[in-house]
């Protein structure tokens, strides 16, 4: 039987991916089908770390007249929410799971501890990074880099609203293309948005691939650790 082609991973899990249609807060179907798959590669013997994004509470300033470093802290805050979901609808299915978050809260969660994150990951648990990097001016997308560079992923799977990497927006341009596979100098020099250029750049510096596919169709999960085509691999 094959193999995974990657031994760690961490997976990021947009906010705005978790909402499904509602584009607010959880759909508990798409959470329940999400959670699904992460055990899917859990079993198969892969390690992995779920960086979530908070997009679907809030997205930092987005225009409104507001300190950018008070929308930042709220846009990080609002991951927690999404943590503590995946952490309990894992939990009901018996896995094993710990929250660390990038600002302390210890009342709901351990603090981020590289160490102490490895050791879980080592152990079979699944581990839910919330708040980002704990700074503002980031994206969960960098936080997500960052944290993979230090846990030594092999790979980041990027799971998103879209099926890849496209040449323009598939929303606004009806002949737009995907990408199978595209470099990271490429993908920045393109001014391609489908994860943003310190994430990318982040990548690079450290070979870390990643893998951009769909979370609506959670089994793209698994296919990636497999190795098998799911959107687009930058690299
Ligand atoms: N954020 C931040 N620092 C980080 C990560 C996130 O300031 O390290 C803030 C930022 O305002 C961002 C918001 O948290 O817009 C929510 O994260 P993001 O938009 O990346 O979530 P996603 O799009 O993945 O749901």
């Amino acid at each position: 039987m094959s193999k995974p082609i990657y031994n760690r991973v961490i997976l990021k899990i947009s906010g705005e991916a978790l909402a499904g249609d509602k584009h607010f807060g959880f759909d508990n179907d798409v959470i329940g089908e999400v959670t699904d798959a992460i055990i899917d590669t859990v079993k198969l013997g892969v390690q992995v770390g779920i960086l979530v994004g908070g997009g679907n509470f809030w997205r930092g300033r987005d225009g409104k007249e507001m300190d950018r470093t008070t929308a930042d802290y709220m846009g990080m805050l609002s991951t927690v929410l999404n943590a503590l979901a995946l952490q309990d609808a894992l939990e009901h299915k018996g896995m094993e799971t710990r929250v660390q978050t990038a600002i302390e809260m210890r009342q709901i969660a351990e603090p981020y501890i590289r160490r102490r994150a490895v050791r879980h990951l080592e152990k079979g648990r699944i581990v839910i990074f919330a708040c980002g990097s704990g700074n503002p001016y980031f994206s969960t997308d960098t936080a997500a880099a960052l944290r993979a560079a230090e846990i030594e992923a092999d790979a980041i799977l990027l799971a998103k609203n879209v099926d890849g990497v496209y040449n323009a927006d598939p929303n606004q341009v009806s002949d737009a293309k995907r990408f199978d596979e595209i470099g990271y100098l490429d993908f920045i020099n393109r001014g391609l948005s489908a994860m943003d250029t310190t994430a990318v750049t982040l990548c690079m510096d450290n070979h870390i691939p990643i893998s951009v596919f769909s979370l609506a169709e959670p089994g793209n999960i698994v296919k990636a650790v497999m190795g098998e085509a799911t959107g687009t691999l930058i690299r």
